[in-house]
């Protein structure tokens, strides 16, 4: 390791405190620096590098390293570097931003409110459905059904809408009037049952807890499209038709997290328009500025918007980089390039389809027990058996092996507990396609070869 890399490890162990790290385990192995990235490949400081098949953390859709976006926040810089857009005020950028994303939202979202993060984006939401039905002259509609092992974010209201047990033991006590029902992961389970009938199960389990808490409790459901950070877990065909039937015969908001799935992760501009869902709320981050600037919101329905500002009067809610002018050129560029240049269409028409044939191959390999991936959001499940299905004892930390190995073989994959994921930056070619699949299974090869060492004594 060069001596570069040692100090930029020191100083960090030293002063800086990670997002979601164990800063023990981080003190004795070191960080991984990463200094530049292009395209869909990062650098590290000893010179190694890797395909990035996470796109950071699911927000680099247009790949690193576009010069128009540069250039854009530098001009936004020298004309406007900040400004607000509260008490009546606003800026060039984010009025602009604001109608092209109106524009590609379904007809029924008109309107647009910033925030910095999606987590700021389904705080705001919480808050907004609640003041809504208060509104409505419905004060009691205040709970938000939610799902265990969701992922909405970190703030208080972030963590307290998401189901992560380990997130909610920190903390908390969490935000009140908030509760979970099942989520639609057949592997994990659901596996006794058809995926059909799991799914139609967990849009039931939805249904029995409406009328457990009674509609007239009842303020929204909010979930996404497909789970990411829980697992890249594409729900069974028929749980989000059976949602929506659930969904019309109360009067519950539903808000629909497009953190991930927006800006063509599914190959259309949001996984609501693959699953037909007609969101009274989304929340957005990530893929809207590729991840270059911080900058999130929430997309707004009429029939919300209408609401707060025929009935509203001022709603007390916003932050200092609301609308934020160098995040919002930014984004507004991101997102004219990824039209211009057919991303998202891309994704549906040829590339998803294009991984989903590479990578469900690597359901054939002796650790794989599921290989499932839509538009380019992919999942592997580790198992030690395949037929039964039976995961690995916990302790072996196969996923965290993969993992580790994957990155020795040049790709980055995340581990969740023993289920891998991808979710690689939209411009990623047929063949870094190819290249993506041939390492990820070298990586399950080595991993095969030392758990078998293991087993053998
Ligand atoms: N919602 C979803 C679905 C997410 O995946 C994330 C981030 N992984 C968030 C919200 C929170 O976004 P942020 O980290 O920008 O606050």
């Amino acid at each position: 390791m060069s001596s570069t890399t040692r100090e930029w490890q020191a100083l960090d162990r030293a002063h800086y405190l990670h997002p979601f790290t164990d800063h023990q385990a981080l003190g004795e192995e070191g960080s991984r620096v990463i200094t530049r990235a292009e395209g869909v490949y990062i650098h590290d400081s000893e010179g190694r590098r890797l395909l990035d098949g996470m796109a950071g953390l699911w927000c680099v859709n247009l790949g690193y390293g576009r010069r128009e976006l540069a250039e854009v926040a530098a001009e936004q810089l020298r004309e406007l570097p900040y400004y607000n857009s509260f008490f009546k005020t606003t800026h060039p950028p984010a009025v602009r931003l604001a109608e092209k994303l109106c524009a590609l939202a379904p007809d029924h979202v008109n309107r647009v409110f910033f925030t910095g993060s999606g987590s700021e984006a389904n705080d705001t939401a919480l808050r907004m459905v609640r003041h809504y039905w208060a509104l409505k002259g419905k004060p009691r509609k205040q709970v938000v059904i939610a799902r265990d092992n969701a992922y909405h974010g970190s703030t208080v209201a972030g963590m307290s809408l998401g189901g992560m047990a380990p997130m909610q033991g920190q903390g908390g006590p969490g935000v009140p009037g908030i509760v979970h029902v099942p989520q639609p992961y057949w592997f994990g389970e659901g596996r006794e049952r058809t995926p059909a009938a799991f799914g139609r199960e967990c849009a039931a389990a939805l249904e029995a807890k409406i009328l457990e808490l009674g509609e007239e409790n009842v303020a929204a459901f909010i979930a996404e499209p497909v789970q990411g950070a829980g697992g890249a877990i594409i729900p069974p065909d028929s749980y989000w038709p059976e949602v929506r039937a659930v969904l019309a015969r109360y009067d519950i908001l539903l808000v629909v997290d497009e953190v991930i799935c927006g800006f063509g992760r599914l190959g259309e501009w949001f996984g609501s328009q693959h699953y037909g869902l007609q969101p009274d709320l989304m929340p957005i981050a990530k893929g809207l500025s590729s991840g270059y600037l911080p900058i999130g919101g929430v997309l707004v329905s009429d029939r919300v918007a209408e609401t707060l500002i025929e009935a509203g009067g001022e709603f007390f809610h916003g932050f200092t980089y609301s609308g934020h002018p160098v995040c919002a050129a930014v984004a507004l560029k991101n997102l004219e390039l990824l039209e211009a240049e057919g991303v998202v269409e891309r994704v549906r028409d040829d590339l998803g389809p294009y991984l989903a044939e590479r990578w469900t191959r690597l359901a054939t390999h002796p650790l794989v027990g599921e290989a499932r991936s839509l538009g380019l959001i992919g999942a592997l499940e580790l198992v030690a058996d395949k037929a039964s299905g039976r995961r690995f004892d916990k302790a072996l930390a196969v996923g965290n092996l993969c993992r580790d190995l994957s990155l020795e073989a040049g790709l980055v994959m995340r581990s969740v507990g023993d289920t891998l994921i991808i979710s690689p930056p939209l411009v990623i070619t047929r063949d870094q396609i190819d290249e993506l699949v041939t390492r990820a299974r070298r990586a399950l090869d080595e991993a095969a070869r030392r758990l078998t060492a293991v087993d053998h004594g």
